[in-house]
């Protein structure tokens, strides 16, 4: 599984709500991470919302 930053997590995913795109989040998984730390939260490899 590979992880992403949550700051960059958010940022891709305001441009994935911009792209006016949809997605069913059936894609796989990435940890978020803040700071070198796992928040427990996953995102969308996709579109980047949280899961
Ligand atoms: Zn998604």
């Amino acid at each position: 599984m590979n992880n992403i930053q949550m700051n960059e997590a958010n940022k891709r995913n305001e441009s994935f709500i911009r792209s006016g795109e949809i997605c069913d989040h059936q894609h796989s998984k990435l940890k978020e991470y803040y700071l070198g730390t796992a928040t427990g939260d996953y995102r969308c490899s996709n579109c980047f919302a949280e899961l």
